[in-house]
């Protein structure tokens, strides 16, 4: 299966996408990594990605494109993918589509997980992390406060709120998100292949959401592509029989051609056609002798009647 998620900051997608890859066994594929990866390999994508953020500017598509198209080339990948991350706008989204059609594997699926926009921001701005780093533990002041407000249920040490999860900074995150992937929702709606689950209440209840529409929207056309596959299988034998069929006449014939062109080497029956030859004059010769017939008659009658009326 392969699948687009869409989502805004704070929908879950990622939590979501962690599930979906340990459900379907098949890999999340996520730029940023691919990025980090292939600079850390130091191999060609990554020398100009790395040159390219150096520079302070966007590594281009073409090298986040190389990138997805050689992760897709591992065997983890045969079964499917999940792409996070990308495409975040048109030219990228119909970049992919060609990739993606060259390799044969065209996306069947763009799932958007929907949150509406004040959940968002309660779900960023509410979001508070305890302080000792060993510890780690989340919660949110509006949807898993702690017992204690602002101390942390596990370990007693205080919480922590990230400085760039004010209101105003997520506002601008989450209108720079709607803007860039309201015209992917477009592009993918007009294609047929988006679904949208709606993100909010207990995460397993949205997981089994989504896994419905996955396999209502994958599912099928799995197995309509099964059938195709099939009958080009079935297509492919009757054309390895035809092909076998025409190389056995090919050799039949190539034996007879032998088999003649042995007989014709032999002196014999080459003798036997010329005998017959000499027949086609003694039929021409049959045709003077009608005329010298008739003149050979007419003259004896002519000539005695001619004779006997004078
Ligand atoms: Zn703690």
């Amino acid at each position: 299966m392969r699948i687009v998620l869409l989502g805004a900051p704070g929908s879950g997608k990622g939590t979501q996408a962690k599930l979906l890859i340990e459900k379907y066994k098949i890999p999340q594929i996520s730029t940023g990594d691919l990025l980090r990866a292939e600079v850390a390999a130091g191999s060609e994508l990554g020398k100009r990605a790395k040159a390219a953020m150096d520079a302070g500017s966007l590594v281009t598509d073409d090298v986040v494109l190389g990138m997805i198209q050689n992760r897709l080339a591992k065997p983890d990948a045969k079964s499917g993918f999940i792409l996070d991350g990308f495409p975040r706008n048109i030219p990228q989204a119909q970049a992919l589509d060609a990739m993606l059609a060259r390799l044969g594997q065209p996306l069947q699926l763009a799932l958007l997980v929907d949150v509406d926009k004040d959940v968002l921001m309660k779900r960023i701005t509410g979001r508070r992390t305890c302080s000792k780093a060993e510890c780690g533990a989340i919660y949110n002041i509006y949807f898993s406060p702690p017992k204690v407000q602002n101390k942390c249920d596990k370990c007693g040490a205080s919480l922590s709120h990230r400085s760039d999860d004010n209101e105003a900074t997520v506002g601008k995150r989450l209108e720079v998100y709607e803007s860039q992937t309201s015209p992917l929702v477009a592009y993918y709606k007009a294609q047929g292949k988006l679904r949208t689950v709606k993100g909010e209440g207990p995460m397993p209840v949205i997981f089994k959401n989504m896994c419905d529409i996955i396999e209502t929207q994958i599912r099928p056309l799995a197995a309509v592509m099964g059938r195709i596959d099939a009958v080009a299988a079935a297509r492919e034998r009757a054309a390895a029989k035809a092909k076998a069929k025409e190389a056995a006449a090919a050799r039949a014939a190539a034996k007879a051609a032998k088999a003649k062109a042995a007989a014709a080497s032999k002196p014999k029956t080459k003798l036997a056609t010329p005998a017959k030859k000499p027949a086609k004059p003694v039929k021409a010769a049959k045709k003077p002798a009608k005329p010298a017939k008739k003149a050979v008659k007419a003259k004896p009658k002519a000539k005695p009647k001619a004779k006997k009326a004078k």
